[in-house]
């Protein structure tokens, strides 16, 4: 599968490169413009593209290949057109498009279903939602409609244009049936953010989590935006609790994914958790705790957010 061939350090430094410069350098990263540091010059060699990995004959993964892209999407071709699960990067929608033209040149694109609000995931929207119907979360349109701040990653977000907002919102649940299947969308509070759905296809028995779920490497958890480490594990319990153990699952970010994946991710964050827990009942300051380290099992998972960060993630989320 294509996805599997993803280099893990291409794209964590991808990222990082990317998050850390400021808002309209995601433009610039992705174009390989910006000359700021050694990171940035690494994206440059080569511009990252979008692979297709067909789930089944009526569903496609579209995954970053040589760079960071965005999150992971997932389209639904058919009798009834085309509907995509998130829309990537603003700055790869055009690489977005020619993907959809890919899998159908008709493309017909009646519904993009936002996972949440953060900019790798719903940056085609401005675009895309001239002719399509976004759909998600209340708050995805709340937080989409007003200035917004991500200070970790230095962003500054304007309002997005109208095109770019959710014109059917939800608060808990909804489902859209297309292309002979029911797609059940479940908001899950504060998880990532107070703005995430997980979106289930039921026929397919595919499961998209969105950024609940990073496959195998630590997740970023924007507490400032209404994440919670804690009640994101408890969520993450609930979904295996929920959903077939055979479901092919696929992560806000990393490699495609099963249930057994999701349960090692969720020993992950619980003995992560468990670990800072047990630093801050003995009286560890925050700059001990991020200095620590995380149980050795975990060691690798420091990618795209490293375990200094991870553990200061955490601590946020137990000491408010
Ligand atoms: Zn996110």
């Amino acid at each position: 599968m294509k996805i599997r061939e993803i280099s893990i350090s291409t794209y964590s430094v991808a990222f990082i490169a990317a998050l850390a410069l400021s808002t309209t350098s995601m433009t610039v990263a992705a174009h390989g413009t910006a000359k700021k540091n050694s990171e940035v010059a690494q994206t440059e060699k080569k511009e990252p593209t979008i692979g297709a990995t067909k789930l089944n004959d009526t569903l496609t993964l579209l995954s970053g290949v040589g760079g960071f892209t965005g999150g992971n999407v997932v389209v639904s071709n058919g009798p009834d057109g085309m509907l995509i699960i998130d829309d990537k990067l603003e700055a790869m929608t055009a690489k977005l498009t020619a993907a959809l033209n890919d899998i159908n040149p008709s493309n017909d694109l009646k519904f993009v279903l936002n996972t949440h609000w953060h900019f790798d995931h719903a940056g085609g929207n401005a675009e895309l939602g001239k002719s399509a119907t976004i759909v998600a979360h209340t708050n995805v349109r709340k937080r989409l409609s007003t200035p917004q701040k991500i200070d970790i990653f230095k962003k500054d977000l304007p309002p997005s244009p109208a095109s770019a907002l959710p014109v059917i919102t939800y608060d808990d649940s909804v489902s859209i049936h297309f292309n002979g299947e029911e797609i059940k969308v479940t908001h899950m509070p504060s998880s990532h953010t107070d703005t995430d759905s997980i979106m289930y296809f039921t026929k397919s028995n595919v499961l998209h989590m969105g950024d609940l779920f990073f496959n195998g490497i630590f997740p970023f958890v924007d507490i400032q935006n209404g994440g919670d480490v804690v009640s994101l594990t408890k969520n993450i319990e609930k979904v295996m609790g929920i959903f077939p153990a055979d479901a092919t699952v696929v992560p806000g970010h990393g490699p495609l994914a099963t249930m057994a994946d999701m349960k090692t991710y969720h020993q992950m964050l619980t003995e992560t958790t468990a670990n800072v827990s047990k630093m801050i009942k003995a009286g560890k300051t925050l700059d001990e705790i991020k200095a620590a380290g995380v149980p050795k099992t975990w060691a690798g998972y420091g990618w795209l957010i490293d375990v200094p960060t991870w553990n200061g993630i955490i601590h946020s989320s137990l000491t408010r």
